[in-house]
């Protein structure tokens, strides 16, 4: 979800900054492979073939940020929730096994019974 917003925000800043820098790639060069004529035509206070440009390195540029941002923010995730990786330290944690002696439940790491104090065999 927070990849859409980055995406949002590198869209808006690289369309205002090809608005000022008309030159900056690769729209220009994507727009002369859709074979329209360039025009000068005002669109929204702004020439038509400029604000073409504009949406394209927008587009481009919020993919590559959106995909560094996805690739960078997931091993930070993995970090935060290590329960997302694998289940096995919860499962070792809540296993049981029961004394040989008195037959209580005693936990799987336990040598010796807690209540009779047997020692267990492995
Ligand atoms: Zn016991």
């Amino acid at each position: 979800m927070r990849g859409a917003i980055v995406f949002l925000a590198v869209f808006i800043i690289m369309l205002i900054v090809t608005l000022q820098y008309s030159s900056l790639p690769p729209g220009r060069m994507l727009y002369s492979l859709l074979n329209v004529p360039e025009t000068t035509y005002p669109v929204l206070g702004f020439p038509a073939t400029l604000l073409v440009c504009a949406v394209f390195n927008g587009v481009v540029y919020g993919i590559v940020a959106w995909l560094i941002y996805t690739i960078a923010e997931r091993p930070r995730s993995v970090r935060a929730h290590p329960e997302r990786v694998g289940a096995k330290p919860r499962e070792r944690l809540y296993a049981k096994k029961f004394c040989i002696n008195c037959g209580s439940e005693i936990s799987l790491e336990a040598r010796y019974c807690p209540k009779c104090g047997e020692a267990q065999q492995e």
